[in-house]
């Protein structure tokens, strides 16, 4: 499972060609993203990095060096922050004494999240390593102010730009993607995680008996369902580090991401429930065996 790629959404063509790239070794050493503030160019360049430094070079989720990069601990991936809105040659010096060690295998990744704070010291510093990159090392600058970025830089830099994300992304992630007003999406969202709370800290079924109500009927249990994926999905961003919008989940989430493996389980479980919910099922017996499942995984 690729995770981190696959939970950057609605970039679908940048994706393919991004990936298509790095399939058929036509990948920059040296990429710049750009596009306005908050459209996820960090979710982007964190997944292609997974693909490069991953062992399969899928991105797997589950090899050593994707682990250890989820985990914050993959010797395989700097990051250069700027410190007080400046990036100085003094971060750049030691990366580039680290990067020159020899006997490294596989691949891997600098990221600079906020590439016009170099300096212009540090920006001739990272020149260097530009022109002349170690093997396998790849370099992913990201900047909002494009015109900032110093022209030797950039022209040692694939381009990448990241568009704007279609429709309002705010909108769908506000109401959970439910087809209801705000107030009755706010309520049943509410409720739903409330039942889960339950089920998850080992009730057989949530105390508030008013579920059986809901999924009874047809399209109550499939806004239940949307909701559940929508935790889920959320839970997944939240366990691969990225950004996940506030929600009214936020100590549901922290459980949820907390154990890969359980919410795994869930997942499956929950896309079994979705077909299931297609068809002719007797829709209260599905809605038990998903809360028995849920007990169960996370015990
Ligand atoms: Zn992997």
């Amino acid at each position: 499972m690729a995770l981190v790629w696959d939970l950057v959404e609605g970039r679908e063509e940048l994706k393919q060609t991004l990936r298509a790239a790095v399939d058929q070794g036509r990948l920059g050493h040296a990429l710049l993203f750009t596009g306005s503030a908050g459209i996820g160019k960090r979710d982007l360049a964190r997944g292609l990095g997974q693909i490069l430094v991953c062992e399969q070079r899928t991105g797997c989720g589950e090899c050593g060096p994707c682990c250890r990069l989820e985990l914050g601990q993959s010797e395989s991936w700097h990051e250069v922050e700027s410190e007080n809105g400046v990036i100085k040659i003094e971060q750049i010096r030691p990366l580039r004494e680290r990067l020159s060690l020899a006997n490294w295998n596989g691949a891997r990744v600098v990221l600079i999240p906020a590439a016009e704070e170099l300096n212009p010291q540090a920006a001739n510093a990272l020149l260097k390593s530009l022109e002349e990159p170690p093997e396998q090392t790849y370099f992913f600058l990201l900047t909002t102010h494009l015109s900032r970025i110093l022209p030797t830089i950039r022209s040692r830099c694939q381009l990448i730009r990241v568009p704007t994300p279609l429709g309002k992304e705010g909108s769908t992630e506000a109401n959970w993607g439910l087809d209801l007003n705000d107030s009755e999406a706010k309520e049943l969202v509410q409720q739903n995680i409330s039942w889960w709370t339950d089920v998850i800290r080992g009730a057989r079924m949530p105390e508030d008996e008013n579920w059986r109500e809901v999924v009874k009927d047809r399209q109550g249990l499939q806004k239940c369902v949307q909701i559940w994926s929508h935790l889920i999905h959320r839970a997944r961003r939240k366990a691969a580090g990225l950004e996940v919008p506030q929600g009214p989940d936020a100590s549901l989430l922290e459980v949820l991401s907390s154990r890969a493996l359980a919410l795994d389980q869930t997942w499956m479980a929950l896309l079994n429930l979705k077909s299931e919910t297609e068809g002719q099922v007797d829709r209260l017996l599905a809605a038990e065996c998903f809360w028995l499942g849920l007990r169960e995984s996370w015990q």
